[in-house]
């Protein structure tokens, strides 16, 4: 993927399939997550349907143990209607955003890159044989903007891994930040 402003370039538009709207939960080394919340946002959702995502300090138990992040805990968003999000006035950023994504690389670095399963974007993957998708700039201007939103909550809980924390919502428990990451991230 690649970003360009030429007229070769994939003019990239949501086609409203819904795969991303619907396919929620992922899971990784046993630790299920949901779609992420900014603080804000919780109340686009039930409360029902609301987890906390993020937390910092040296133990969840502690009175000052802060929670920076929530997560919304069904697969199929409760938002999703056949002919699009009813929420989308106010959709929470991670939706605005994508299908920018950040990711946790080498050196715990956060890096902005594109969720290739987008069916947009799948679809453009197909068109070039598996290369290098070239991306007009100017059609992702928007998710581009909301992207750092979405980046900034990674990036807090980087900045000290060790009192960093995950609410595994397969198990209902909080999960040590570092006991999550990828060995190769370190
Ligand atoms: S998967 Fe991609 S194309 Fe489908 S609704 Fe989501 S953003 Fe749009
Ligand atoms: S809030 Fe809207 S855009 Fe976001 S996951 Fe739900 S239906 Fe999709």
């Amino acid at each position: 993927m690649t970003l360009v402003e030429n007229e070769d370039a994939v003019d990239y538009k949501c086609l409203n399939c819904g795969v991303c709207c619907e396919s929620l939960l992922h899971d990784r080394q046993g630790v299920r997550k949901g779609l992420p919340l900014l603080p804000g946002e919780t109340e686009i959702f039930l409360k029902s349907h609301i987890r906390p995502a993020y937390g910092i300090g040296s133990n969840p138990r502690d009175p000052g143990f802060e929670v920076i992040a929530y997560q919304m805990r069904l697969a199929h968003c409760p938002h999703r209607r056949l002919g699009g999000c009813d929420a989308h006035a106010y959709r929470p950023a991670v939706c605005r955003s994508y299908p920018y994504i950040p990711v946790i690389s080498h050196g715990l670095r956060v890096v902005k890159t594109f969720d290739m399963t987008c069916t947009a974007l799948a679809g453009a993957r197909e068109r070039y044989c598996g290369g290098m998708v070239p991306v007009l700039q100017s059609s992702v201007q928007t998710e581009a903007e909301i992207y750092p939103l979405v980046a900034s909550l990674t990036e807090r809980i980087l900045m000290d891994v060790s009192h960093s924390w995950f609410y595994n919502l397969r198990t209902g428990r909080w999960v040590p930040l570092a006991r999550m990451l990828p060995p190769d991230t370190h």
